[in-house]
C-alpha cells in the first residue's frame, strides 16, 4: 500500500489510536499528523520514541476551534480519522460534561473546520477526501430483548451519556454530509482489547487487580454480554475501510466473540494463573477473586453486532483467534506491568 498522502488523526495517543498509528507507519506511506489533548487516557510517554519522519504530533484540544481550523488548513490532509473522545462509561455516568464537550462539541468543531477546508479543495482532491468517524456498537443500545445482531441501518438507541454522545456525533456527521456534501465514513466497533489500553478498562483492570492480590468487582450478576475484538484486528479493519470503503457508508466491525463479563473475568484469571506458574513468578493470586457489586446505572445487558457488510463488501476477516489474542494481551501487560499499569 504506497500512496504518500496526508492523514490527520485525532486521539492518536489513546489505546486504538496508538495501535492504528503503529499499523499505518508499518504498512503505509501516509504522512501522519496526530492531534491529541493528552488526557489521563493518553499513552504519550510511550510514544516519544517514534522516530519516523512520516509522524508528527501536536498537543491540541479539539474543542479549540480556532487552532483546529488553522491546523487542518495548514496540514492539508487527504483524510481525517477522528478517534479523540472521552471513552469510559463509568466516568460519563458520574460527570457527563467532558463527554459532551469533547465528544459532541469537539466533533462539531472538527466538522466545521473540515467543511471550511473541503470547500476550498479542487474537485479531484474533494473526490478523495474522507472524514472517518470511529464510533461504537454502544450506539445501538441494549440488545437483551432481540434475537438478532445489530445491522448498520438499525435505529440508534443509546443508553449511557457516553453512547449518547457518540450517537450525537454520528448524526452531526450525516447532517454535514447531507447539507455540505462532506464525505464521511463511520465504523461501529465492538469492545476492543489488547496492548496500550488504559488500566481503568475491563481487561487491564482485571489483570491489575489480580496482580495486586485484590478482588475484581463485577456489576450486578455479571451476565452482561459483550462482543470482543482484538485491537490489531480492529485497526486492520479501519485501514481497509479507509482505503476501500464506499463513501458515506457505515460499517460494523465485529469478531463475533460474545462472552459475559463474569466468564471473561474467570477466563483471564485462569490464563494469568497459568502464565505466572510457567514464569515461576512469585505472585500469588487470590482464591476468592470475585466481588459482586451494585449494578451500573442504565447498564446494557447485551451488545451483538453483525459485520456481514464488511465481510461481503470488503472481504474482511479477523486474523486473530480470541483465546490467542487474550494470551498475547495478558503477556503484554505482564511484560509491561511495571511501566504501564502500576
Ligand atoms: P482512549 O480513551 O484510550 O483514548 C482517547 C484519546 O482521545 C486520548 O489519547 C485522549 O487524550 C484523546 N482526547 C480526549 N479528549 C480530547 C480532546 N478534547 N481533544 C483532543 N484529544 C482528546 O480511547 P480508545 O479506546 O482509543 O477509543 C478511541 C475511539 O474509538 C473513541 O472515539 C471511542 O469512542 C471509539 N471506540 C472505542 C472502543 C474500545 O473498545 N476502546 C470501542 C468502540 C469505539
Amino acid at each position: 500500500m504506497k500512496n504518500n498522502k496526508k492523514i490527520l488523526i485525532t486521539g492518536g495517543l489513546g489505546f486504538i489510536g496508538t495501535n492504528l498509528i503503529d499499523l499505518l507507519l508499518s504498512k503505509t506511506d501516509y504522512e501522519i499528523l496526530n492531534i491529541d489533548k493528552n488526557t489521563y487516557a493518553s499513552n504519550q510517554k510511550y510514544r516519544n520514541n517514534i522516530k519516523s519522519k512520516k509522524y508528527n504530533f501536536k498537543k491540541l484540544d479539539i474543542c479549540d476551534f480556532k487552532k483546529i481550523n488553522l491546523t487542518i488548513s495548514r496540514f492539508m490532509p487527504d483524510k481525517i480519522i477522528h478517534l479523540a473522545a472521552e471513552t469510559h462509561v463509568d466516568r460519563s455516568i458520574k460527570n457527563s460534561k467532558n463527554f459532551f464537550n469533547s465528544n459532541i462539541l469537539g466533533t462539531y468543531n472538527l466538522l466545521n473546520a473540515s467543511k471550511n477546508y473541503f470547500d476550498k479543495l479542487s474537485t479531484s482532491r474533494k473526490n478523495k477526501f474522507i472524514f472517518f468517524y470511529i464510533s461504537t456498537d454502544e450506539v445501538y443500545g441494549d440488545l437483551s430483548k432481540s434475537k438478532f445482531a445489530s445491522l448498520e441501518n438499525d435505529v440508534l438507541n443509546p443508553s449511557s451519556p457516553y453512547s449518547a454522545s457518540k450517537a450525537s456525533s454520528e448524526l452531526l456527521l450525516r447532517a454535514w454530509n447531507r447539507t455540505y456534501n462532506l464525505p464521511y465514513l463511520i465504523s461501529r466497533t465492538t469492545n476492543n482489547f489488547g496492548p496500550y489500553q488504559n488500566k481503568e478498562k475491563l481487561i487491564p483492570n482485571i489483570i491489575n487487580l489480580l496482580l495486586n492480590n485484590k478482588s475484581v468487582n463485577i456489576y450486578g450478576n455479571g451476565k452482561q454480554i459483550r462482543d470482543w475484538i482484538f485491537v490489531k484486528d480492529n485497526v486492520e479493519a479501519i485501514l481497509l475501510i479507509l482505503e476501500k470503503g464506499k463513501k458515506n457508508q457505515t460499517y460494523n466491525i465485529s469478531a463475533g466473540n460474545l462472552i459475559n463479563n463474569l466468564n471473561l473475568v474467570k477466563t483471564v484469571y485462569n490464563k494469568l494463573k497459568i502464565k505466572i506458574h510457567k514464569n515461576k513468578n512469585k505472585i500469588v493470586l487470590k482464591k476468592k477473586y470475585i466481588k459482586f457489586v451494585k449494578d451500573r446505572a442504565g447498564h446494557d445487558i447485551k451488545y451483538n453486532v453483525n459485520s456481514i457488510k464488511l465481510k461481503k463488501e470488503l472481504q474482511w476477516k479477523t486474523n486473530t483467534n480470541f483465546s490467542k489474542a487474550l494470551d498475547l494481551t495478558i503477556e503484554w501487560y505482564l511484560d509491561n506491568y511495571i511501566n504501564y499499569i502500576k
